[in-house]
């Protein structure tokens, strides 16, 4: 069906002549159509058209503008037939729902495979999660198991940790007080001036200190279990009677051994003694060996019988002239002497008395200065020049080779001491002068004084002193090689006159030249009063 219609909406021609000048003034014509737009209606069967009215057919109505110049002209209407399309549609469309459905069906089929899929991943996760929260519940306790263990060893361990600190102290400490021991007794081993040894049950050294090194003059150097004794003591002297001095019982006495005298050794006269090692319960572990150097004691001992021997004779020899002169004053004879000759003898036995009673004083000195007692000296204001020439005067018979000079121009000097001592020293120094030049000659005794000291100094021209002895002639009981001067002597009036001028504040010494003579002078502090002031006292 086409209809044309009049811009007013009036039919002007329709296939369908008896619609013919119809107007059509509905509103989709009016709002639509009129301004110039496309307008298309489906309209089933049995529906109705745009105009209301029904169709018997399906349709597709549609309205087409027609615009003149942008007017609206009028338009055109074509009713087409479309119930075979429709057909063809509604087939298509049955089609494609079928389609639909079935790519539906398939897409939920998928769907839910999938969804099976997941829920079987879910479920597997969710299982896996479980097993896993399971398992880190384990985890979690044993965790917490081994914690309980590890916090309980921790503090077990912290416990052993201050034990261990505590007895590492203790032990320190306890090393550290036997390391002080060890080094005490080591100290005591090294110190100790006799010479020890210690033998093992094996007759090995295992202990040697650096004394016995040194008189054994061998070098000990322990590893691990001792040293034989012959690879230590070179000498087999000394290593047999090492040897000896082993077999005997502890205790049993031996003799010293002498070593064969080396010029560059100064030891020479050995002592040992053993004396058993004795260890735990009670047993017997070795043998410790006592070394001494017993030298000095030997030559003390020698000195000491020298000494006796000497003072045998030098008592002896006044002793026998003293007898000697007595019985020739007292015997059957002693009428025959003049009174002349009598006095000589009188005189000889006064001398000798006096030299023995030098000797006596001498003895008795030396006696008391050894035992630590003082000298007993007592001070008195003197004239030095009276007490010198007092001590000479004794001696000017003494000998008709000597001739005695005194020089003393000083009269004046005042000494506070003990004149019988000072008369002591100069008597062991004039009798030395003469003893010790026995070709005669001028014994001279000079008297001075100076810078507060009075000075004497008694010169001979005897044998003199070898440079390298005098520095020893105040030594006890020192005597310059006898056997060239052959004069007697006990070897203690320097001594002793060193003493006693040192107990006044004064000093002595030697000078001499061998084979030109001796000088030995001394000197006493002046006391502060005047010669005259001592007389007026005196008087
Ligand atoms: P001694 O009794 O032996 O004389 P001293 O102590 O008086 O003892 O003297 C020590 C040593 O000094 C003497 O033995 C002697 O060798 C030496 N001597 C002392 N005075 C003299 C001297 N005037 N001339 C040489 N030698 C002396």
């Amino acid at each position: 069906k086409v209809r044309f219609f009049s811009p007013q909406g009036e039919i002007i021609y329709s296939t369908a002549r008896e619609e013919t000048g119809m107007v059509n003034q509905k509103d989709y014509f009016v709002e639509v159509i009129r301004q110039g737009n496309l307008y298309s209606k489906v309209v089933n069967k049995d529906q109705l058209t745009a105009e209301g009215v029904p169709s018997s057919a399906a349709v597709a109505e549609i309205y087409v503008p027609l615009m003149f110049e942008g007017n609206f002209g009028g338009a055109v209407e074509i009713y087409v037939d479309i119930s075979q399309r429709a057909e063809r549609l509604r087939t298509l469309h049955h089609r494609s729902l079928l389609l639909q459905l079935a790519l539906g069906f398939g897409l939920l089929g998928v769907i839910f495979a999938t969804l099976s899929k997941v829920r079987d991943a879910l479920l597997k996760r969710e299982m896996a999660e479980a097993a896993l929260k399971r398992a880190n519940h384990e985890l979690e306790d044993r965790v917490c198991e081994r914690t309980v263990q590890l916090e309980e060893s921790c503090r077990k361990l912290k416990e052993e940790v201050v034990e261990r600190i505590v007895v590492q102290d203790l032990l320190s400490e306890t090393l550290g007080v036997l390391q002080g021991e060890k080094d005490r007794i080591q100290g005591i081993l090294r110190s100790v001036g006799d010479g020890l040894m210690v033998i093992d049950e094996s007759d090995r050294v295992s202990m040697m200190n650096p004394a016995a090194e040194s008189l054994l003059d061998c070098r000990f150097c322990v590893v691990g279990g001792g040293v034989p004794l012959e690879s230590l003591v070179s000498n087999p002297g000394l290593l047999d009677y090492l040897n000896l001095v082993l077999r005997r019982a502890p205790g049993d006495g031996i003799e010293d051994f002498e070593l064969p005298g080396l010029a560059s050794r100064k030891v020479s006269v050995l002592r040992v003694r053993t004396s058993q090692l004795i260890g735990a319960e009670s047993r017997v572990i070795g043998k410790i060996l006592l070394i001494q150097d017993v030298t000095e004691e030997r030559s003390l001992e020698s000195m000491k019988r020298q000494f006796i021997s000497m003072a045998t004779h030098e008592l002896q020899t006044p002793l026998a002239s003293m007898i000697g002169y007595a019985e020739l004053l007292t015997g059957e004879c002693a009428e025959k002497f003049t009174l002349e000759e009598r006095q000589g003898f009188c005189t000889r036995i006064h001398e000798r008395g006096f030299a023995l009673s030098r000797i006596v004083d001498d003895l008795v000195d030396a006696c008391q200065v050894d035992s630590g007692q003082v000298l007993s000296i007592e001070k008195n204001l003197f004239s030095f020049s009276d007490r010198v020439q007092q001590a000479v005067s004794h001696f000017y018979f003494d000998s008709e080779r000597h001739q005695m000079v005194i020089d003393c121009s000083e009269e004046s000097l005042v000494v506070d001491g003990d004149g019988g001592r000072i008369e002591q020293v100069l008597g062991n120094l004039l009798s030395n002068a003469i003893k010790y030049s026995p070709q005669g000659g001028e014994i001279k005794v000079s008297v001075t004084g100076s810078d507060g000291f009075a000075k004497v100094r008694v010169a001979d021209q005897g044998i003199g002193i070898p440079a390298d002895q005098i520095s020893r002639v105040f030594d006890r009981f020192y005597r310059v090689d006898t056997s060239s001067t052959a004069a007697g002597g006990i070897g203690l009036g320097l001594s002793i006159a060193r003493y006693i001028v040192e107990a006044h504040g004064g000093q002595i010494w030697v000078e001499s030249e061998a084979r030109q003579g001796t000088a030995v002078s001394f000197t006493l502090p002046l006391a502060a009063t005047k010669l005259a002031d001592l007389s007026l006292a005196v008087g």
